[in-house]
């Protein structure tokens, strides 16, 4: 029997799931979405660059200075709906933020099933016309919460990985202006699959991720191997340390 991996982490999926991706690259979907409308207020205040008292002496300039910074203004700006094949854009930093989330709202809502039926009751399943509509509103946070509420359909698409990987790649890009996201924690247990000590999660997000070989866990999953490991690497390290003192007494003995 094959095992079916997780498109996104390449980790064994539960048998008989519908999902491509497995529970802890959902999270990490989920955690994407929720993100990305915090850090908009932090990219708002970085558009305007603080204007600085003139400088005396200075060389004057051809033009006057941008009153605002264009790798910003690429990212908040508006720009094309992106299909799922992520055409190269001609925005120097990729895609905006709102483009790319309505492009994949879209992309989700012409691939939802919808059934109607005929004056004779039979049912009919259509795709492939529809629009996504939000009644929130059009902007990044209301495109966020639509996709978080299909999340779980998502998740049984061929396509997710693509998904989460070009929504990290916008998350990524974002958090090089803002400086940050959420503050980093290490976690004690080594990852289950490649059993580096490179596990990790941001505050508030309910995934943990192996920082060297991509791994995802679910909190649930994490202390359940953490549970299982964690015991067996205690003992092994209280005796090492047992051990390295008493072979340090041993030196200090006088022949
Ligand atoms: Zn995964
Ligand atoms: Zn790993």
């Amino acid at each position: 029997m094959t095992t079916h991996r997780c498109a996104a982490c390449m980790r064994a999926l539960v048998a008989g799931t519908d999902d491509t991706i497995c529970p802890g690259c959902v999270a990490r979907l989920c955690a994407v979405l929720a993100e990305l409308p915090r850090q908009l207020p932090l990219l708002e205040e970085l558009l305007y660059p603080s204007g600085g008292p003139a400088q005396r002496g200075s060389v004057g300039r051809a033009h006057s200075p941008l009153p605002v910074r264009l790798d910003i203004l690429d990212l908040l700006g508006p720009g094309h709906v992106v299909p799922r094949q992520d055409v190269p854009g001609d925005q120097a930093e990729g895609v905006p933020i709102a483009p790319l989330l309505h492009g994949w709202a879209r992309y989700v809502a012409q691939s939802y099933p919808r059934v109607h039926h005929d004056q004779h009751g039979t049912a009919h399943v259509t795709r492939g016309d529809a629009e996504p509509v939000s009644r929130r509103g059009t902007d990044v946070p209301s495109w966020c919460a639509w996709l978080l509420a299909y999340a779980p359909y998502v998740a049984m698409q061929d396509w997710a990985a693509d998904m989460l990987e070009q929504l990290e790649q916008l998350l990524a890009r974002i958090r090089a202006k803002t400086d940050g996201g959420p503050a980093r924690t290490t976690r004690d247990a080594p990852c289950p699959v490649c059993t580096g000590f490179a596990l990790a999660s941001r505050d508030g997000q309910p995934v943990i991720l192996c920082e060297a070989c991509g791994t995802s866990l679910t909190e649930a999953e994490y202390a359940q191997h953490a549970a299982a490991v964690l015991p067996a690497l205690t003992h092994l390290a209280v005796r090492l340390v047992l051990a390295d003192r008493s072979e340090a007494g041993e030196r200090r003995v006088p022949a």
